[in-house]
């Protein structure tokens, strides 16, 4: 086979279908029972850890899967695979999250958990156009692109905020990658351009949540509470289209992408909360970096401590810093006198410390935290207190 600069590589693509309103009952109904087995799993692998002597010794999925059989026959919509499927599930998040148990799956009141059925590939049938699973037919939207799929992986149904329902069917794709026109980038997230590149080309900050916000409130004040939630669905949705098209941008002009690690989380408790929210850096940094991945680009996440601080051509931490510091959007290095904008030399800088970074994972702890905490020095022999002492 001749050697082409093209290659692909295998990735998994979601497919998600909108269920017809007509469904909505049995699967509100089959999201209880789900939720039944859930707890059940939750409550068993909690009992069965506490042995008399020695550590917890955790059931697996295996294990709760062997438990469970002959449990088909006390539920009404779900079946076995849905059943085993759960208690899999519970057994990789319990892991996950290194907890003894975990939440308990709530199916009514204001706090309760959004549906969820997850199935094995094996156990949703096509019927022409519309579906079969545990002997309920099913409608979903979008028939063409349905009708497109050949196989699907183990998926499941799921319901968002709204309480609509949807269809997630993962289906197994040949991701093209093509080396890229431009070899690197530093991309530095913000408030007033959500992602500004050391190129220039910058992403505003949609305002996908303010400006919606009027209608919003309008409707809470109402008491329209589905058309509060729907507001805030299509406020998600505008965010996250923006989103990908600018990662895509990226990923398919630049070899090299390197992101600041920027935190939103201790900002939330500030006045800058809103528009923090409203940015996604996290969801943005996902993005990079799974489609990264598909295309075969590095992905770099930098600590960027000084990066608005330090001047891009001379190193010297000449920039604004601080709350007021923020104001200033450009300025001019006092040590070498190049005008700087303020975004744009920050995600120099940023570009600049991932060529220099040490791994390609970035696990390593950040400067800062480093910095904190304190490693115990080695001592020599016989260089103890009491000789110190001495
Ligand atoms: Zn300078």
């Amino acid at each position: 086979m001749a050697e082409t600069a093209a290659a692909s590589t295998p990735t998994v693509r979601t497919y998600r279908f909108k269920v017809r309103g007509e469904c909505y009952p049995w699967l509100n109904a089959a999201a209880i029972e789900v939720n039944q087995v859930w707890n059940w799993a939750n409550e068993t692998s909690y009992k069965a850890a506490r042995p008399f002597f020695g550590p917890p010794s955790f059931l697996s999925g295996f294990d709760l899967c062997n438990l469970s059989s002959g449990a088909t026959e006390h539920f009404e919509h779900i079946g076995a695979d849905t059943i085993q499927k759960v208690c899999c599930e519970f057994a990789i998040r319990r892991r996950q999250f290194q907890k003894a148990k975990l939440r308990w799956r709530v199916s009514r009141g204001s706090r309760r958990s959004l549906g969820w059925i997850p199935f094995k590939a094996a156990s949703l049938r096509r019927n022409g156009h519309s579906l079969r699973f545990c002997g309920k037919s099913f409608r979903v939207f979008e028939r063409p692109r349905f009708v497109e799929i050949k196989r699907f992986r183990d998926g499941s149904f799921s319901q968002d905020s709204v309480g609509d329902w949807w269809l997630n069917l993962p289906v197994e794709a040949q991701a093209e990658t093509n080396p890229a026109p431009k070899p690197e980038v530093g991309v530095d997230l913000g408030l007033r351009d959500t992602a500004v590149t050391s190129d220039g080309e910058r992403l505003e900050a949609g305002r996908s949540f303010r400006s919606l916000e009027p209608q919003i409130s309008e409707a809470q004040r109402r008491g329209h509470k589905r058309k509060a939630k729907r507001l805030h669905r299509t406020a998600a949705r505008r965010r996250a289209d923006a989103l990908h098209k600018f990662s895509r941008r990226l990923i398919d002009r630049y070899q090299f992408i390197v992101v600041g690690n920027v935190r939103s989380l201790p900002l939330i408790k500030t006045r800058l909360a809103k528009a923090v929210l409203d940015t996604g850096w996290g969801i943005l940094r996902t993005q990079l970096q799974y489609k990264g991945q598909q295309a075969g680009r590095r992905v770099l996440v930098v600590d960027e401590w000084n990066t608005s601080r330090a001047c891009s051509a001379c190193r010297a931490l000449t920039g604004p810093a601080g709350v007021n510091g923020l104001r200033v959007r450009l300025w001019v290095c006092a040590a070498c006198g190049i005008a700087q904008d303020r975004d744009v030399n920050a995600a120099k800088n940023i570009l600049a410390a991932g060529r220099c970074a040490p791994s390609v994972s970035g696990n390593e702890p950040s400067r800062r935290s480093a910095r904190r905490s304190r490693a115990p020095r080695p001592r020599e022999a016989g260089n103890t207190r009491s000789d110190a002492a001495a």
